[in-house]
């Protein structure tokens, strides 16, 4: 089987993580976290990090650092992942849906505009599968309307905008470490700001909001959202190998792209002015009805996919008013192919053949229908 993510050990991650053990800091104390944040911010060229244990609640911790709360409603596309949704909820704000752009996937600068209101307190950019949002746009917008930019990067690492790393643009922006992102520390993430109070009042909540200045004394309802050392090693060892995992990610997407030239079906490119990461190598098929029949298929050949997320206002706890035409039709027909560091080109090759394989055959059981013979699609698959 041919797996859709796995997480790439080349570098020092065992070495640190026996650190570690030897020293006994494996708890949320020790030297790898503050040298994985401080590494990090400088890998993405933001002035503050601080570490947390997952994706999920370094967007809460985020929403809350810069005082959104009940009453606020935030500006966020539907098709994303459930997490950025339900942060948004369980800060007590009101999440209100905008749609996709069909070219990029990314959040629609347009419909952000045409969803202001005067409770809208944030937009939330989530540069998804890799590829950043428009940037140039919502910047513009936030400013204007005077709203906060959180930008959700958990798929975004090693994504740039115009030269610049997705994250160093809006007043907070959040990193995720599972075991199937860029960079991984099994569990993990990071909020990172341009401002040291902004970052001091995530460390705060993060922290059980323990006084910097009189032993546990807590003046804040928070949270223990704090990262472990062994995570932060891990994390290290994955930093210090991020460029060569990105480079090989976008190897990958160019063999994907070559060898599937020319099917009904299009790849998720890059675009000017961007770097695309390549979180998830991704296609749109022309056809949403071919999405099940093919992904059914490379499962026989061995080789897994994953679905492109529903669209978050259509799931039962997060419904929300509006029209979204493209993130529907993106999601219907959007299949994330196989995309970890490790695969080889004969394996991209065997991937891109087994797609290929499919579509000559339903072109081929299309016209044997259409002369009226009753020939099962199986027959044909010597071809
Ligand atoms: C992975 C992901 C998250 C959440 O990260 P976890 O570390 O799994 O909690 C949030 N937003 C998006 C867009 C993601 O892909």
């Amino acid at each position: 089987m041919i797996p859709v993510y796995q997480p790439f050990f080349t570098g020092r991650e065992k070495e640190y993580v026996n650190q570690c053990l030897d020293s006994t800091w494996i708890s949320s104390k020790g030297e790898f976290i503050g040298w994985f944040e401080s590494e990090f911010a400088k890998y993405i060229g933001s002035p503050h990090a601080t570490s947390v244990c997952n994706g999920t609640v370094a967007i809460h911790l985020a929403l809350e650092a810069v005082g959104i709360g009940p009453g606020d409603e935030v500006i966020v596309p539907t098709l994303t992942y459930v997490a950025s949704v339900n942060t948004i909820i369980q800060a007590g704000a009101t999440p209100v849906y905008v749609d996709s752009l069909e070219h990029s996937w990314q959040i629609d600068p347009e419909d952000v505009r045409r969803k202001i209101t005067p409770r809208t307190k944030a937009v939330m950019a989530v540069h998804l599968y890799g590829l950043p949002c428009d940037m140039d746009s919502l910047t513009r917008i936030c400013e204007e309307h005077k709203l906060l930019l959180v930008e959700d990067c958990a798929e975004g690492f090693g994504t740039y905008h115009r030269g610049r790393h997705v994250g160093t643009f809006g007043d907070i922006a959040t990193f995720s470490f599972f075991g199937n992102k860029t960079i991984t520390t099994g569990e993990g993430g990071m909020v990172v700001a341009r401002s040291k109070a902004v970052i001091e009042r995530a460390y705060h909540l993060k922290n059980q909001g323990v006084s910097p200045a009189r032993e546990y004394w807590h003046d804040v309802v928070a949270y223990n959202y704090r990262m472990t050392n062994i995570c932060a090693a891990i994390g290290l060892a994955q930093l210090e190998s991020a460029t060569p995992i990105i480079a090989k990610k976008r190897q990958i997407a160019d063999w994907y792209r070559a060898a599937l030239e020319g099917l009904p079906l299009k790849f998720h490119d890059e675009l000017p002015g961007t770097v695309h990461s390549y979180w998830m190598c991704s296609i749109a098929l022309d056809a949403a009805a071919d999405r099940q029949p093919l992904r059914e298929h490379l499962k026989a050949a061995a080789v897994e996919t994953r679905p492109v997320f529903h669209p978050c206002h259509t799931l039962p706890h997060c419904a929300g008013e509006g029209h979204f035409p493209v993130a529907l039709s993106l999601s219907a027909r959007g299949v994330n192919l196989p995309s970890y560091p490790a695969l080889t080109r004969e394996q991209v090759e065997q991937v891109c053949s087994s797609i290929a394989a499919y579509f000559q055959r339903a072109a081929v059981g299309h016209a044997t229908e259409s002369a009226g013979t009753r020939r099962p699609a199986a027959a044909t698959s010597a071809i």
